[in-house]
């Protein structure tokens, strides 16, 4: 099952080379390192806010994952830089990924 099938039924997983280990971001099937065959791992992982901006109850932030890659985020309650959280909520949505954290 590839990660965008995954996204779209609101699981997220992390796209790591079964060789290399690396996590594989922008997600693919094969390692852009070592050309391995990447595997989802759904387990728990590290999300850590970096910057946010936002008012009025609808804060965007910026999360990095497993201090590899970036994504952008809502998030409905005013959070801290460096605040760890976990996504709450993801999906496909127009053709876009979106997630929410808390
Ligand atoms: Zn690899």
């Amino acid at each position: 099952m590839s990660f965008e099938n995954k996204l779209n039924e609101g699981i997220f997983c992390i796209p790591k080379c079964d060789k290399c280990k690396k996590i594989v971001w922008p997600a693919s099937e094969f390692c852009n390192h070592c050309f391995g065959e990447v595997s989802l791992d759904e387990g728990n992982f590290e999300a850590k806010i970096i910057e946010f901006s936002g008012k009025n109850e609808q804060y965007f932030c910026l999360v990095e994952i497993e201090k590899t890659f970036r994504i952008i985020a809502t998030i409905s309650k005013i959070p801290e830089v460096g605040q760890s959280v976990i996504i709450s909520k993801c999906g496909i949505s127009q053709g876009n990924y979106f997630f929410e954290v808390s």
